[in-house]
């Protein structure tokens, strides 16, 4: 006997869609349904309807100073329709010209280091053959988080041991600067930000340490307090993850 083949239908955004705007998933929690979505293995499409190739949120395509200037008047026309749907009149003049103004600070400011190409940083030799950690601590981290668009607010250290390699220790915030504002989730943007430094200068030991309120957590109530919640990221690379003393020595340092 011939055993039938069972056709497998491809999961799609159109098969998935419907089911989702009828009202199926409303009773789950925005994680769950993230979590539907994810294991139904939904594949979204990779170009926007103007051919525009898509990146992750905390991904990078450098834009024209003319090319993110005609991506405003789409997305003020974008924010007159979601004010519309939450029924916020226009006719109130503190909101008359909200629409523009959030498409300019998202373009220019909340996800300036999409379209910005990266920062000039200055690499020097390393003539003494430096070998003690070089420390920058309190650098400012303000960022998005990619789930809610809500404002991630912290400190940022970084620490490091240079092979052939120092940094200008200012060009650390330009390089932290960039890829925060993105969104982001805090585990990547640590990454992110070592990975840079590890291909820039090769260092024998890297460290960077995000500290960072999510209010996503604390103005959802979920479960954060504004003064009491914290996210800790540690990144450890080289002889800093290997060397237990040294580690300590980092951390030790970048405490407040
Ligand atoms: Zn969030």
């Amino acid at each position: 006997m011939k055993i039938k083949k069972v056709k497998k239908t491809k999961a799609t955004l159109t098969n998935i869609a419907p089911k989702v705007i009828s009202g199926g998933f409303y009773d789950l929690s925005d994680e769950e349904i993230e979590e539907l979505r994810d294991t139904v293995g939904v594949k979204y499409p990779e170009k926007n309807k103007y051919g525009e190739k898509l990146f992750d949120a905390n991904g990078n395509i450098p834009l024209t100073k003319e090319e993110k200037d005609s991506i405003l008047p789409l997305l003020e026309q974008k924010f007159e329709e979601v004010l519309d749907i939450l029924r916020i009149s226009r006719n109130d003049p503190n909101s008359t010209h909200t629409p523009a103004r959030i498409a300019r600070m998202f373009v220019n400011e909340l996800f300036a280091g999409r379209y910005q190409k990266p920062p000039i940083t200055t690499v020097f030799p390393n003539r003494k053959n430096i070998d003690e950690l070089i420390i920058s601590k309190g650098i400012e981290v303000m960022s998005v988080c990619s789930h809610h668009w809500q404002t991630i607010s912290g400190k940022c250290a970084i620490g490091y041991i240079p092979g052939k390699h120092i940094l200008g220790l200012s060009k650390l915030s330009r390089i932290v600067e960039w890829f925060s504002r993105r969104g982001q989730i805090q585990e990547e943007l640590g990454e992110q930000i070592a990975d840079y430094i590890e291909d820039l200068i090769h260092p024998r030991a890297l460290g960077v340490v995000i500290k960072a309120k999510h209010y996503c957590m604390i103005s959802r109530g979920v479960k954060g307090s504004e003064t009491d919640s914290l996210m800790i990221t540690s990144v450890m690379r080289g002889l800093i993850l290997e060397d237990f003393n040294l580690r300590n020595e980092f951390l030790k340092l970048i405490e407040n």
